[in-house]
């Protein structure tokens, strides 16, 4: 048996895959696992596919567990189900590949060190991406490691619709859109030319609607327009990110308020969004339950879907029109009513709903074919072992 091992780490969890790759040089997911609450007491656990019992687990209380400590455990269960020699290469989601990294990567010294550079880009996120590769290659310095990111998707992006209306010399400096959930985007992009290798060469946008959530305009399978910017708090309303914002609130904050940039970076990131207008909760299936009693909740849920309406008119104009539109992630796969509301809100680009289509969850959810709307489940750990898969020969 073949195995890579899917990693995607972040600043409290690492969440990971394990998929086999068959004859055919296809891969299949055998296992899911995660450990939570790195940095404080852990717990971890796996799920496989078939075969293996499930794995929970709490860490021993008052031992604070290090990236390091969480991939071994990982490694651990690796060892005793299938066996750490079954592994042929680690895929690993990095966030930002800056302006140079567009295709997935071998991860050695000299392209982890190009990797550390891009930190200032996206502070929150990459120190963590590059602990957990280093991590690896320390507790496993033969296995093969790459990095595939959530920016290289979008490297097609015109500069008309990548440049901030900036002087030269700081886009020249590398400020300038990127845009993220890439690895997403390739996914979906793929699946559906699979699906609908027609279509998929028109004017499609890609609705990737989770806890961060962002929109992609693609034709031909390029992207040519993206919501999130230079960071990823850009573009939509998210569950705890506020998205575009006038930039002047910023200064008010810091001036008027007197809070520090990293205050204000924690209100944008973790405070906002549907968590800060509901004053309840991130998740939209908190906010539908308490919607009958709570004006927060309906506002917050209206103006998240308020914000998607607008912004898939926006990246529409930018493609000269629309020919489908796919939901995807966890609120595009899984909520009927958001699809339908926005379905609903854009019949000025002459989509309709179908809605017992839409309530089954089928695939194709519009009455309307010419534009039509989709929904793919979305499979990052797929994309990242395929890509993974690709480069390994090079390795
Ligand atoms: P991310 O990967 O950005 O953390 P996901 O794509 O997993 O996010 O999406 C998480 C969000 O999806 C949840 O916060 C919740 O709002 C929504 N969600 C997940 N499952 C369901 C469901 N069964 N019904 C409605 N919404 C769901």
């Amino acid at each position: 048996m073949h195995l890579i091992l899917v990693i995607n780490a972040g600043s409290s969890s690492i969440k990971c895959a394990l998929m086999a790759i068959d004859a055919q040089g296809l891969v299949k997911e055998c296992a899911r696992g995660q450990v939570d609450g790195i940095g404080h007491e852990a717990e971890f656990s796996m799920r496989f596919a078939d075969g293996h019992k499930d794995i929970k687990e709490a860490m021993p209380t008052g031992v604070k567990m290090s990236h390091k400590e969480a991939l071994s455990v990982i490694l651990k269960s690796v060892d005793d189900t299938f066996g750490l020699s079954a592994l042929i290469g680690a895929g690993h989601r990095i966030v930002h590949g800056g302006p140079n990294f567009v295709k997935p990567t071998k991860l050695d010294s000299a392209s982890i060190a190009e990797l550390r550079k891009l930190i200032p880009l996206a502070p929150l996120h990459q120190p963590h991406n590059l602990a957990a590769v280093e991590s690896l290659r320390e507790l496993l310095p033969e296995l093969p490691q790459i990095a595939c990111f959530d920016t290289a998707f979008h490297a097609t992006i015109p500069d008309i619709a990548r440049n901030f209306a900036l002087p030269k010399a700081l886009i020249e400096k590398g400020i300038k859109r990127y845009g993220f959930h890439g690895i997403s985007y390739h996914y979906i992009a793929e699946a559906f030319a699979h699906n609908d290798p027609e279509r998929a060469r028109s004017r499609v946008i890609v609705a990737h609607l989770g806890n961060g959530a962002s929109l992609c305009g693609m034709i031909n399978r390029q992207s040519v327009a993206t919501t999130m910017g230079f960071s990823a708090l850009d573009g939509l309303m998210m569950g705890t990110r506020t998205g575009s914002i006038d930039p002047a609130v910023i200064f008010y904050l810091m001036r008027e308020e007197k809070m520090t940039p990293d205050a204000v970076e924690k209100l944008l990131y973790n405070q906002s969004g549907l968590l800060g207008v509901s004053g309840l909760s991130n998740d939209i299936r908190t906010l539908r339950k308490a919607a009958a009693e709570s004006a927060d909740a309906r506002l917050a849920l209206s103006m998240f879907t308020y914000r998607v309406i607008r912004e898939i008119s926006s990246i529409a104009a930018a493609l000269n029109g629309l020919d489908a539109l796919i939901f995807t992630a966890g609120i595009g796969e899984n909520d009927p009513q958001l699809r339908a509301e926005v379905i609903k809100g854009l019949s000025h680009l002459g989509l309709t709903l179908n809605e017992s289509a839409n309530s089954k969850r089928d695939y194709q959810i519009s009455s309307s074919t010419h534009p039509a709307a989709f929904v793919i489940p979305t499979n990052e750990e797929a994309m990242i072992a395929r890509a993974t898969l690709s480069i390994l020969p090079d390795c």
